[in-house]
């Protein structure tokens, strides 16, 4: 059991605080460079991605999608890494490309919702949980999970089931947000000045956005648990889909949003991380 100041994953204790907000604050591990919230969240309620959001950026997720095959058929292919699992796969649109694709792949998540949506899109293939004891170890080809490891309470507990179910040559595929993104440099900057506005978006909340890893998170800490990184790249989240999240937004954030994304891809500095590791 960690304290609030201690990092989950290297064990580094007395972690400084970076950002104060009004109910939170944020803290990063010198050694690892994740960030967490302190207090991770507010009370126990699940509450899983925006359902509503997701489903109007469906077009973009098909070819989001595709995009995420391409990057792991290029170090793991259905030939040879054919059981596949995603974690948090929302209605299984991931999984219905990857089994098209020929993997027989799988998908969990932990929204009844979601998971009822899935069984009548493509029955059989998604199932309501997350990877636990129950998946046998070494059982494994491939555990995919984008942009949801940084909505758990306990993400090193999650590489640790990871290891376990992945025989040796298997593959970890992850999506995050990303610390290195121009868009995260703007969310903390804008949180430091203006450190009385309650419903400030920062990109980081308890309950929802808990953690925040980056290239160079992900590089120390898979190193640090015996993975080896085979690719880190950034990604760009469309456009629709960012401003769909943020509907209720004011006029200003939408045209920040905007802004930043077409900076992000004019400069290779996108919001988002994506990451290829073997375990051995
Ligand atoms: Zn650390």
């Amino acid at each position: 059991m960690t304290t609030p100041d201690e990092c989950c994953f290297c064990e580094a204790s007395a972690c400084p605080v970076v950002l104060r907000r009004p109910r939170f604050q944020v803290r990063r591990c010198p050694r690892c460079r994740v960030m967490w919230c302190d207090p991770p969240r507010f009370d126990d309620r699940f509450r899983p991605d925006d359902e509503e959001a997701y489903l109007e950026v469906e077009p973009t997720v098909v070819a989001e999608n595709r995009d995420r095959l391409a990057l792991l058929s290029a170090w793991a292919g259905p030939a040879t890494h054919a059981r596949l699992v995603e974690v948090g796969c929302m209605h299984g649109d991931f999984v219905g490309q990857a089994a098209s694709a020929g993997y027989r792949a799988r998908g969990l998540d932990l929204s009844t919702t979601a998971v009822a949506e899935a069984e009548l899109r493509r029955p059989g293939l998604v199932h309501e949980g997350t990877l636990d004891e129950s998946t046998p170890a070494a059982s494994l080809d491939v555990v995919a999970a984008f942009n949801v490891i940084e909505h758990m309470d306990a993400p090193h507990r999650f590489l640790d089931h990871v290891r376990r179910v992945l025989r040796p040559g298997g593959v970890l595929v992850l999506e995050t947000p990303a610390q290195e993104s121009l868009y995260h440099h703007a969310l903390v900057l804008r949180g430091q000045l203006l450190q009385r506005r309650p419903r400030l978006e920062i990109g980081m909340h308890p309950g929802t956005h808990i953690y925040k890893f980056g290239h160079s998170a992900w590089r120390r800490i898979l190193a640090g648990r015996g993975f080896r990184v085979l690719a880190v790249r950034s990604k760009s989240t469309p456009l629709r889909e960012l401003l769909a999240k943020n509907e209720r937004a004011g006029l200003a954030t939408r045209a920040g949003i905007v802004g930043l994304g077409l900076a992000a891809r004019a400069t290779g500095l996108g919001n988002r991380v994506q990451v290829v590791a073997q375990w051995s």
